[in-house]
């Protein structure tokens, strides 16, 4: 077997809100997406997706997605679909890092496979844990009783675990804003829910500390990606006794492990594009496994194929290691795909057809911006 064909898509991801607020001033209204399309001389194809959130999140943003395939393609056509670990080093032979350009086409590369031998991706990625996966919302910074609101129209939806964004400035509030949006979403919490309060990088180690000082002790949650810069996460991991999830600056499998080395972090927020793909993400999951850390299987945003990417990798996990998932569908106001996994119970489980699962829309994806063959 071998790839005859790769195209791009290129299609814009409206917010579902209004507008999505990040610590440090970052407004987000919508997502600019890449869909690829792997086919085969014997006429498979396969889906991936990868949509960074802005080109201020991360180091990924969606020209370079693009200008990362046109760099790779050429040299992947003639290649064997199936053999992920082989594809990921021909095309870090042609590309330094951009893992998040690498992503879309090792997703599409792991759909062909599945087809191929008539099995689901979580088959394939190490067989399912059969548990409903748990899901979280994402409730962007803004006034507490808002956040509040947000938090219980989710939890009518049927959301058990919430991410609760904080990181307000010094003239925005600072550390006492935050203190009461953290209250305020967590006012209202009910038996088996969960909370992650994820700052995005946007707090000092002094914001952090005064932060935790103003919160009642009882208070249940786990703090994600406090600090931008690892030396900060180190010394507030030495100074809290807050479990911290490390998300912006788990770059790769070598982060994860110096992570891991350090022992500066209970968890992972585990993304799909971030990681480079699903054949990267396998061995983020499995240090992760190994060294007892929980995992938030995630992506940046996306659609329903970024999606079916992430239920294909959170089946796998043992529940003990799975904080959630997050259903990045919930995101934004355009199907791309249809796939067939409703949440139910707080919970989502990958859908049992061959590959991904998903069915693209291509009329929605229209004509490919990029054709290589
Ligand atoms: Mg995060």
């Amino acid at each position: 077997m071998e790839i005859a064909a790769i195209d791009v898509y290129q299609i814009n991801l409206p917010y579902a809100g209004c507008q999505y607020e990040l610590s440090g001033g970052r407004v987000y209204t919508s997502f600019d997406a890449t869909i690829v399309r792997v086919t085969t001389a014997c006429g498979l194809q396969g889906f991936g997706e990868s949509t960074p959130f802005g080109s201020n999140y991360i180091a990924a943003h969606a020209l370079g997605v693009r200008a990362g395939i046109a760099e790779m393609a050429p040299h992947l056509l003639g290649h064997d679909p199936r053999l992920c670990d082989r594809l990921n080093e021909l095309m870090d032979q042609c590309l330094m890092g951009h893992l998040h350009a690498k992503a879309a086409i090792d997703v599409a590369c792991w759909d062909i496979f599945g087809q191929s031998v008539d099995m689901p991706l979580h088959q394939l990625l190490g067989g399912s844990t059969n548990e409903r996966l748990p899901v979280i919302s994402s409730i962007y910074a803004g006034e507490p009783d808002d956040m509040r609101a947000r938090v219980q129209a989710h939890r009518e939806r049927g959301y058990w675990g919430h991410s609760v964004k904080i990181g307000a400035s010094e003239a925005q509030g600072g550390p006492k804003l935050d203190a009461q949006r953290i209250e305020a979403a967590l006012g209202d919490a009910k038996q088996g829910e969960f909370y992650l309060v994820d700052a995005n990088g946007g707090l000092s180690v002094e914001h952090a500390l005064r932060l935790l000082k103003l919160l009642p002790p009882s208070l249940d949650f786990v703090l994600e990606a406090p600090c931008a810069t690892y030396r900060e996460h180190q010394a507030l991991h030495r100074h809290c006794d807050v479990p911290l999830l490390l998300d912006e600056l788990a770059t790769d499998e070598a982060s994860v492990l110096q992570a891991i080395g350090d022992g500066v972090a209970e968890g992972i927020g585990l993304k799909i594009s971030k990681a480079g793909g699903l054949t990267r993400s396998k061995r983020q999951r499995d240090l992760c496994i190994t060294a007892g850390l929980t995992m938030s299987v995630q992506d940046t945003v996306g659609s329903d194929i970024a999606f079916a990417a992430i239920l294909a990798l959170g089946q796998t996990v043992p529940s003990k290691h799975l904080r959630c998932v997050l259903d990045t569908r919930d995101m934004v106001s355009l199907h791309t795909a249809t796939l067939d996994a409703p949440i139910k119970d707080g919970g989502v489980a990958a859908p049992a057809r061959p590959g991904l699962g998903v069915t693209p829309k291509m009329d929605t994806l229209g004509t490919a911006v990029a054709h290589y063959s």
